[in-house]
């Protein structure tokens, strides 16, 4: 007797998990085809840790090949770009995804422009950067890294002949599609930021473990702090030198790495002390920021939105007051 097996029947929950699985399967296999070589310096990663572009210089052997991961919200960063650049480029009468080579303290260093606009009004120089949410930047203006990449685009630019005045970063929430866009002129100076980054990193690779776990340095010459392996984003998840920087025990995605800094009674003093005057500043700020909000908050129920000095002082729709600073420069 022949035995005949019925076909499975799909429910609605294995439809769904077909198309879950089926939708990590799809970043999973999109980032991996994005991976770079640990060692290749792109433009891109100029602006970011310096420690990690001071082993890159110095070739130090990696201690971690960083599981791949969804990489989601790169990816969805990714195809915004590749949908988005084409038709910036017609608008703006430029040229999408231009591939060049920065030469700057003895090395060539390739990268990427987003966007540039070279044959039209001054050159200009145009870099999106897709982020979960546009608070941060307007509240503290474009990061750092992102000033010294853009800057970087432009600089290969001139170097290959170009005239580019003007350099655009526009932030783009992934979730809403509402912008903040930065935009502020190249000068000499500017490009001798470039120049001194690259001279800086070349620098560190003497001796890469001493190297600052910092970002470059914003136009405000403020400078971002790798927090180490975090379950939140953090650039060292996904570093190759994870455990040759913070210690064996350094997990990806796991808080606690930064234990490894407090190795004796006086680094646990050290410790103390900064998160005592952090605490201090911080409550210095909660107080200063209290006394503010009566007033102000007044002057926008009284006589809506305005404009005092370089901020815009306004409400949310759910009663919070807004104060941020007018970006465009
Ligand atoms: S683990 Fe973090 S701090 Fe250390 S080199 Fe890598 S990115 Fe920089």
């Amino acid at each position: 007797m022949t035995t005949v097996t019925e076909p499975e029947v799909d429910t609605a929950e294995t439809v769904k998990a077909r198309y879950e699985e089926a939708y990590r399967n799809a970043h999973l296999a999109e980032t991996a085809s994005r991976k770079r070589d640990a060692y290749n310096l792109s433009v891109s990663k100029l602006g970011g840790c310096t420690r990690r572009g001071a082993y890159i210089l110095a070739g130090t052997p990696t201690t971690d090949d960083p599981e791949p991961e969804p990489g989601i919200t790169a990816n969805l960063g990714t195809w915004i770009h590749a949908g988005l650049l084409p038709r910036m480029a017609v608008e703006v009468d430029g040229r999408a995804e231009w591939k060049m080579t920065l030469r700057a303290a003895g090395l060539d260093i390739d990268g990427t422009t987003d966007l540039a606009a070279v044959e039209v009004r001054e050159g200009e120089v145009y870099d999106a950067k897709t982020v979960d949410g546009l608070d941060t930047v307007r509240r503290y203006g474009a990061y750092g890294d992102h000033v010294i990449n853009t800057l970087a685009y432009a600089t290969m630019l001139v170097q290959a002949g170009y005239r580019i005045s003007w350099v655009v970063i526009q932030y783009i929430d992934r979730g809403s599609g509402d912008t903040e866009t930065f935009a502020f002129r190249v000068d000499t100076a500017a490009m001798i930021r470039v120049v001194d980054r690259v001279a800086e990193l070349v620098r560190h690779s003497a001796d890469p473990s001493r190297a600052p776990r910092t970002s470059a340095a914003g136009r405000d010459g403020r400078r971002w702090r790798m927090k180490g392996p975090s379950d939140d984003f953090s650039p060292c998840n996904s570093c190759e030198w994870l455990k040759e920087c913070w210690g064996e025990d350094a997990v990806p995605g796991v808080k606690g790495a930064q234990r490894n800094l407090i190795r004796n009674d006086a680094g646990a003093a050290a410790a103390a002390a900064a998160y005592n005057a952090a605490s201090i500043t911080k409550s210095l700020a909660t107080d200063e920021a209290a006394f503010w909000h009566t007033p102000l908050s007044r002057m926008v129920d009284e006589s809506g939105p305005f404009i005092a000095g370089r901020f815009r002082v306004s409400k949310t729709k759910s009663g919070a007051l807004n104060v941020k600073p007018i970006s465009a420069e």
